[in-house]
């Protein structure tokens, strides 16, 4: 009896085989929805809703078009005041700030001389990793941000500050206490061993691979152009290295859900929104650096593109993908309500970001036109086949998907995630590169 089954659910795989499935068309998918539903999350910092369609009418990004296409995108509405660790929590939880607890980059509780950079155990809603861990399920996330020190999950955490502990940890390899402090960047520490070598050194990322950035290479010699230089050369490294540990990770451990989480758009954004835009900044600019700069931003979301579709390559035909950003970005003269001589740090951020999703049974070719960054755990949790809690403060983006899907997995709901455990403590967990996280922010303008 067993053997007959055996050989009969045989010959459906080859008559699938035979028939040939379509991953991600947009037809009738009732047939060939898979079992074992996974979603890869890509999450783009700063990218913005209104460039990115531009570049992709100029046949900039064939892998968002892709998406465009063969799957739903659109604006994806942010919250002000546009603060990314609260907004990447609010996606990671389905939830406001008001309830998750996460706020800025720093925490300043009054008592210490400096304010702190937000830690994991401070927030105070479930989060997608959890949330899985909980049902059974298993996640990957890779540089999501406030994930330090990273929790306990069936499957990965490697944090946000895993990927600065990678510099810092390479210029002082005689100190053995540094390898005992990263253990909390990452979990399992086990992993730690074999992350290293992913590493894409910024200082081994040879000039042609950056060029591809820059207007022209005439004023490689200036001092300034050197540093920016410098500044984008960290900006690509540290993108190649996520890249990298996903590719790696997505291999060795594969997880139900994947996170990744890119820097870059928002980083060229903030350094080179003035080259690209001199006349929204009123302070003095080199000839050299407008010339050198002002094509960075656009061509670093090309590189982005790449990137997602080296990503979109990995998944297999059971796999959603979602590319999500935190906010827009309106560069130096600010948002609409913005006074002021020239917009820096949250103040450049705007409401529309992006969201792209493809996969089994979600429609083609959909405009997404009502969706905010709350949406994402929900939809998420609902494309895994798992119950969307009643006190997350997003929806399903059902609208996006076929009928087939909805079928197939009804949306359910239950009351709640939240355990009502006590909060894991009211004070930021210091990290061993909480200086350099300041020093980030105060270039960025985000601090004083
Ligand atoms: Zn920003």
């Amino acid at each position: 009896m067993k053997k007959s089954i055996l050989v009969l659910l045989g010959l459906i795989a080859i008559a699938v085989a035979v028939v040939g499935f379509r991953p991600w068309s947009d037809g009738d998918t009732a047939g060939s929805l898979p079992g074992e539903p996974r979603v890869l999350l890509i999450g783009v910092d700063g990218m913005d809703w209104e460039r990115v369609e531009r570049l992709i009418a100029e046949g900039r990004l064939p892998n968002l078009a892709r998406f465009q296409r063969e799957g739903a995108a659109g604006v994806l509405r942010s919250i002000a005041p546009y603060r990314s660790p609260s907004i990447w929590t609010s996606i990671a939880t389905g939830k406001t700030e008001e309830k998750h607890g996460v706020e800025g980059f720093l925490v300043d509780r009054g008592h210490t001389a400096i304010a702190t950079p937000v830690s994991s155990n401070l927030r105070r809603a479930k989060a997608l990793w959890q949330i899985l861990n909980a049902a059974g399920r298993t996640s990957g996330f890779i540089g999501w941000l406030v994930t330090w020190p990273a929790e306990e999950v069936d499957g990965y955490i490697v944090s946000s500050s895993f990927f600065r502990m990678l510099e810092w940890d390479r210029r002082e390899t005689e100190n053995q206490t540094h390898a005992g402090r990263m253990a909390r960047a990452v979990y399992p520490p086990e992993l730690l061993g074999e992350m290293a070598e992913f590493r894409v050194a910024a200082d081994s990322v040879p000039i042609d691979d950056v060029a591809g950035y820059l207007g022209t290479t005439d004023h490689l010699d200036d001092a300034e152009v050197q540093s920016l230089l410098a500044e984008i050369t960290r900006i690509h490294a540290s993108d190649l290295t996520k890249l990298a540990l996903a590719e790696h990770l997505t291999r060795t451990t594969p997880t139900d859900l994947v996170a990744v989480y890119f820097r870059g758009v928002d980083l060229a954004c903030h350094t080179f929104w003035r080259h690209m835009e001199p006349e929204t900044w009123p302070w003095e600019l080199s000839p050299e650096t407008v010339e050198t700069f002002a094509p960075a931003i656009d061509r670093y979301y090309e590189q982005t593109d790449a990137i997602i579709g080296e990503l979109v390559e990995l998944s297999d035909e059971s796999t959603t993908v979602i590319v999500c950003s935190d906010h827009g970005f309106a560069g130096h003269s600010g948002r609409a309500d913005f006074e002021g001589e020239a917009a820096t740090g949250f103040d450049m951020h705007r409401e529309e970001g992006v969201v792209f999703v493809m996969g089994p049974g979600i429609a083609g070719g959909f405009d997404v036109a009502d969706a905010t960054v709350l949406d994402i755990a929900p939809t998420v949790l609902a494309l895994l086949g798992l119950p969307v809690g009643r006190d997350m403060d997003g929806r399903v983006l059902t609208e996006i998907m076929e009928p087939a899907l909805l079928e197939l997995r009804p949306v359910a709901e239950i009351a709640t995630y939240e355990s009502g455990d006590a909060p894991e403590g009211e004070e930021p967990i210091p990290s061993p590169v909480d200086d350099e996280i300041r020093e980030q922010l105060r270039s960025l303008g985000y601090i004083e």
